[in-house]
């Protein structure tokens, strides 16, 4: 664990960070209390999920206008083309265009019985995530993200098969891939050595998954096609109920992570925030990306 990294680190490293829409009041307040101790990191862009089947689109549209109108923070909606025909879909687009959402993350989506179960496309809709980023690119000029899996897909019979799907969706038009989270770094290393072979030249931004319960996020890994390796659940073991520790742990294995593809030479990285802002402000601090204020508090201090 490399604390000794150089403090101007930060000045090379750049952070996205992902929200979900909310749904109640309550969790609306919470998000935008995450959203003001995240802004002074100086995010390169921030992104709003989408709900399956479009369940979330009113919800996704709003938090991504009112993080644009109120903080000025590039924003971008994650948008899937689930249960949809494509003029429904292009609606949409447009819907957002006119609100001057102009930074989309085009998906494919799961289907609407949950993750895992086979996918069917909606008859006359957009099959696949590379279709909906030139659906996108069709309409206007837009920044757009698409998702990439350093472990695959689960659905990709093989590693051909799902870096081709790739390159589909970066032919049609894709600015940058985030991947799902991994917590094995060489796995991601070895992914961006086939992407590159494979003629991809775009960003591949690591997505980072901070462990706010480990429990959670080893039941969503198995669906999600993500591993979790026994050294991570060893770290948690016992800390189910010991919620401080587990924070403390958390906050480590995830600072270990992104340290260490600093030191692989990665620049960009994309935190899932689950709409929680501490361990994400914890791992930022430690890889040099901190408010300014603070830096400036920090220097102070350090000068007197
Ligand atoms: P695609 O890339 O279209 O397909 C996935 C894989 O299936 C391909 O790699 C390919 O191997 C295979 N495949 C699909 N079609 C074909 C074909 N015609 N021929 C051959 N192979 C094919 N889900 C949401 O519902 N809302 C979100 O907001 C959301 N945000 C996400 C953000 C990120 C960064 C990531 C990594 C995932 C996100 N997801 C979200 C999950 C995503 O919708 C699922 O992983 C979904 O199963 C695949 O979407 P995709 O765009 O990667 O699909």
């Amino acid at each position: 664990f490399r604390f000794s990294r150089r403090p101007d680190i930060g000045d090379k490293v750049s952070v996205s960070f992902e929200f979900f829409p909310p749904k109640t009041d309550e969790m609306e307040a919470r998000l935008w209390n995450t959203v003001t101790r995240l802004e002074p990191l100086q995010p390169k862009f921030v992104s709003v999920t989408y709900g399956a089947g479009g369940s979330t689109r009113e919800r996704t549209a709003r938090t991504v206008k009112r993080i644009l109108t109120e903080t000025g923070i590039p924003a971008a909606a994650h948008l899937t083309c689930v249960g949809a025909s494509r003029d429904a879909v292009n609606a949409v687009i447009r819907e957002y265009d006119a609100l001057g959402i102009k930074r989309f993350v085009a998906l494919r989506g799961d289907p609407a019985s949950g993750v895992g179960q086979a996918y069917t496309p909606y008859p006359g809709g957009y099959e696949n995530g590379a279709e909906l980023v030139a659906g996108l690119r069709a309409i206007s000029d837009f920044d757009i993200s698409v998702a990439a899996y350093p472990e695959k897909h689960p659905e990709s019979p093989d590693f051909a098969t799902d870096i081709e799907m790739l390159k589909r969706k970066v032919d049609n038009g894709a600015t940058r891939a985030i991947t799902q989270f991994f917590f094995d770094n060489d796995i991601y290393e070895r992914y961006v050595e086939r992407v590159r072979r494979a003629g991809i030249y775009i960003p591949i931004v690591p997505g980072i998954q901070p462990v706010h319960n480990f429990r959670q996020v080893a039941n969503f890994s198995s669906r999600a096609g993500a591993h979790v390796p026994a050294w991570l659940a060893e770290r948690f073991e016992g800390l189910n109920d010991d919620p401080q520790t587990h924070a403390l742990v958390a906050s480590a294995v995830a600072a270990e992570q992104v340290m260490d593809l600093v030191e692989r030479g990665v620049s960009d990285f994309h935190f899932y925030t689950m709409n929680r802002a501490d361990l994400v402000v914890a791992i930022c601090h430690m890889i040099g990306i901190r408010a300014h204020d603070a830096t400036a508090a920090a220097e102070g201090f350090a000068a007197a």
